[in-house]
């Protein structure tokens, strides 16, 4: 497998960082998650433009172009061979001196991988998936900007946790309010009385690619779809339910906490949306 790391491609073996670069030592830096459709980035200019604004954010300069990030991912493909797969963008905030200061790394480092990845078993995505509600919640805006995609996943990792605990592949966490905010790599999203609902950028979320991307399949489907406040009574009162992401697709849930949703089965809109969702990634 070839790694492309600052400028070059590396061996997998060979491409290391420094243990003084920040992403490693306070996971300073920011990422993306992006698929590969038969040889074309998956909406990879959106994906390109979360992580400029990512790193903007967190006062992180990307010491490359966007148009020399296409062609980083890009190398990477061909030297891999790879049509269909999953990249994985990393800019760290690179080597410095031990210490928070960010002013202390001169130069961040960028790498990319290209591999598969598989996030739950793929007899769920036709029978449903359980999850649990995580006692852990969402970390607060007030503390780190949810749309900003950190290296710093601790607190969806401790969620996560407590999913692989229960049983489960997968943990929706609330945020600071009690609000449904999102699961731990992806979003979520009810049915109820025919009406798609999927909490508003204000309740704490990573603004997902495919989130939007599934809003606009709503759209033109002509299934109404809203972002509207999710409170946990509602979530197990939905009739269906799904997740988006980058890595997950789109994934229905069957069952939250142990209590089947609705029949338990996977419902006709999300069904619906399952397949407008693989043929849009197949046009
Ligand atoms: N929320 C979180 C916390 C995520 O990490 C991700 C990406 N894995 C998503 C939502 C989904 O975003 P996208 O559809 O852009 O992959």
């Amino acid at each position: 497998m070839k790694i492309w790391l600052d400028g070059r491609l590396a061996d997998k073996a060979d491409a290391r960082l420094s243990v003084f670069d920040h992403g490693t030592l306070y996971g300073d830096g920011v990422f993306e998650g992006i698929r590969v459709y038969s040889g074309k980035i998956f909406e990879c200019q959106a994906h390109v433009e979360r992580l400029f604004a990512s790193a903007a954010k967190v006062r992180l300069t990307i010491p490359y172009t966007r148009q020399q990030i296409v062609e980083a991912m890009q190398q990477t493909l061909a030297a891999n061979a790879m049509t269909d797969g999953y990249i994985r963008l990393v800019v760290t905030r690179g080597e410095g001196t031990l210490g928070l200061s960010p002013f202390k790394c001169p130069r961040g480092s960028v790498f990319v991988i290209a591999d598969q990845i598989e996030l739950y078993p793929r007899e769920m995505y036709d029978r449903g998936m359980p999850v649990i509600v995580a006692r852990t919640r969402r970390t607060s805006p007030t503390m780190l900007d949810p749309s900003v995609k950190s290296l710093n996943y601790l607190n969806n990792i401790m969620a996560k946790l407590e999913a692989l605990d229960a049983g489960v592949g997968e943990a929706i966490m609330l945020n600071d309010r009690g609000e449904v905010s999102e699961a731990t790599g992806d979003n979520i999203f009810i049915i109820k009385g025919g009406g798609v609902l999927t909490p508003p950028v204000s309740a704490g979320i990573l603004q997902g690619v495919t989130r939007r991307v599934v809003m606009e399949l709503c759209a033109a489907a002509g299934i109404d779809c809203r972002e509207q406040t999710i409170l946990p009574a509602e979530l197990y009162a939905a009739d269906e339910c799904f997740l988006t992401g980058t890595a997950a697709e789109v994934i229905p849930v069957t069952k939250i906490d142990n209590r089947p949703i609705a029949s338990g089965e996977v419902g006709p809109i999300s069904r619906r949306l399952i397949k407008a969702f693989y043929e849009f990634i197949r046009r």
